[in-house]
């Protein structure tokens, strides 16, 4: 068997048995495979055998792989840092996109979504590790920036994202996943209380060193590179 087969079969393995541990309906986690800096006959490897959605950091990457992969049915999931210059390109070709933090951006995301295709789903992202660096909205402006989208029309809030500082103690991993999700239930009820009804039904959480921890908390996809496709070229 191809090392990817292999890989893929091991992480859905592992996504069951999570599932089944923490009491989780099967299938209630879906696997988002991050292509970046792969090959695409590596994406077209973890086609066959199953696999179709892939998540991207890059634009152009992203662009060019599309096109390459016009005859599969895949589908992208942008999951990198977005500039309003590139909102539209993105529009175009996304499923989804992982990485919202602005209204700037979700506007300029709605405005050139095509008419002829379905909503953007979005997740919004949140610094949830309250690091200078890293993107993402903070969680105490996270409901102000959810009701401000939540009339754009042709994006669909889906949830929230996070990329959690990284920490190798399970317990630990699992008590910020654990403020995500409440995060998440919290501006559910806020919006609902503001007559908007959104179900927001996504938890983009969990890489491969943190997969258990955030499904244990409810995850609904998890961002694996790495354990599928192996190390990326620099
Ligand atoms: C690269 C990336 C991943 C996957 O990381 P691996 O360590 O390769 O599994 C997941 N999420 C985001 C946002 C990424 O940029």
């Amino acid at each position: 068997m191809s090392k990817i087969r292999d890989n893929l079969q091991t992480i859905g393995a592992k996504l069951k048995e999570y599932s089944s541990k923490y009491d989780l309906p099967e299938n209630s986690v879906n696997l988002l495979a991050v292509s970046k800096r792969h090959h695409i006959d590596k994406i077209r490897e973890a086609y066959e055998f199953g696999q179709r959605a892939f998540g991207e950091n890059y634009v152009q990457e992203l662009l060019d792989k599309k096109k390459q992969l016009e005859d599969l049915r895949i589908e992208w999931h942008f999951i990198g840092p977005l500039q309003s210059n590139k909102t539209k390109k993105i529009s175009e070709v996304a499923a989804w996109v992982h990485t919202v933090d602005r209204l700037k951006i979700a506007q300029r995301l709605s405005d050139n979504r095509p008419e002829d295709m379905p909503p953007l789903s979005i997740c919004l992202q949140v610094n949830i590790s309250a690091e200078e660096t890293k993107s993402g909205i903070k969680p105490k402006e996270l409901n102000a920036l959810a009701l401000q989208i939540a009339d754009l029309p042709q994006i669909k809030l889906r949830g929230l994202m996070v990329i959690p500082a990284p920490e190798d103690d399970l317990k630990k991993q699992r008590e910020v996943f654990a403020e995500v999700a409440l995060l998440k239930d919290n501006l559910q009820k806020y919006l609902s209380d503001k007559g908007k009804f959104i179900d927001l039904d996504t938890l983009s959480m969990g890489m491969s060193n943190d997969i258990e921890a955030a499904i244990a908390e409810g995850a609904t996809i998890v961002r694996v590179g790495t354990a599928i496709f192996g190390q990326r070229k620099s």
